[in-house]
């Protein structure tokens, strides 16, 4: 009796640990990024990594004190082998749409334009496994402000 209560006691606890695992699943595939940009032109980050299909929680945290229209700053994140220069060439003409261009695929991802001490986030999917780049595409930036997203 004593053997049969033991082996119904470890079952129970043995399935009382499933689901606390599986929530835990869920939650290894949100990740939360936080980044940085300031008056110096900057983003605080080079390199961000992520894995294939995680939701990406990000936000861009403007720690400056200038307006967006001298020193706006966005996250943009490119598709593979896409001319960043060129890019950037192009999104100085979408000055309407936050230096968005809305025409073309080479956007897999991007956050509002915004200034001083002001922060905002946005929510993607990772993409598939590759090396990424990611600007801001205020005119003039993208040189000193771009990294990679790094996908596994
Ligand atoms: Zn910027």
């Amino acid at each position: 009796m004593n053997l049969l209560l033991t082996v119904l006691l470890t079952l129970f606890i043995g399935n009382a640990t499933v689901s606390p695992d599986k929530a835990e699943d869920q939650v290894q595939n949100r990740v939360e990024i936080v980044i940085e940009g300031n008056d110096q032109m900057r983003f605080n980050l080079s390199e961000i990594n992520v894995k294939a299909g995680d939701t990406v929680v990000l936000t861009l945290k403007h720690t400056g004190k200038l307006p967006k229209a001298a020193m706006g700053h966005n996250w943009v994140l490119l598709a593979e082998g896409t001319n960043v220069q060129e890019f950037a060439t192009t999104a100085i003409r979408a000055r309407d749409n936050e230096y968005i261009p809305a025409e073309g695929d080479d956007v897999l991802a991007h956050t509002a334009l915004i200034g001083g001490g002001e922060e905002t986030t946005i929510e993607f999917t990772a993409p598939a496994a590759g090396e990424y780049d990611f600007i801001c595409s205020f005119p003039g930036h993208y040189s000193l402000m771009k990294g990679k997203l790094i996908v596994e």
